[in-house]
């Protein structure tokens, strides 16, 4: 498992609004935080744009459950990695 623990029954699919990430998480809310943007955070930055920074842009397109989160997190692992089949 890639975005979730081995195990995991109940997770959201996510899409972020601001860089198009989309990604699975524990969490069901409707908006969260995205990963990938909180990453690219740089604390050199002055204060205005780590205003950005815990905004919720990250919606919930749906939730997956049982082995439908197992789907999911194999299906987004090989996008996230490339698809490296593509290249044998
Ligand atoms: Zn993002």
């Amino acid at each position: 498992m890639y975005y979730v623990p081995d195990g995991t029954t109940k997770c959201g699919y996510y899409e972020c609004s601001v860089c198009g990430s989309r990604f699975l998480s524990l969490e069901t809310e409707d908006m969260i935080c995205c990963p990938d943007c909180e990453a690219d955070f740089d604390p050199e930055i002055g204060p205005e744009e780590a205003s950005a920074v815990g905004q919720k842009t990250a919606k919930l397109i749906s939730v997956c459950e049982g082995e439908d989160v197992a789907k999911m997190d194999t299906l987004l692992s090989l996008a996230i990695t490339g698809g490296n089949y593509e290249w044998i």
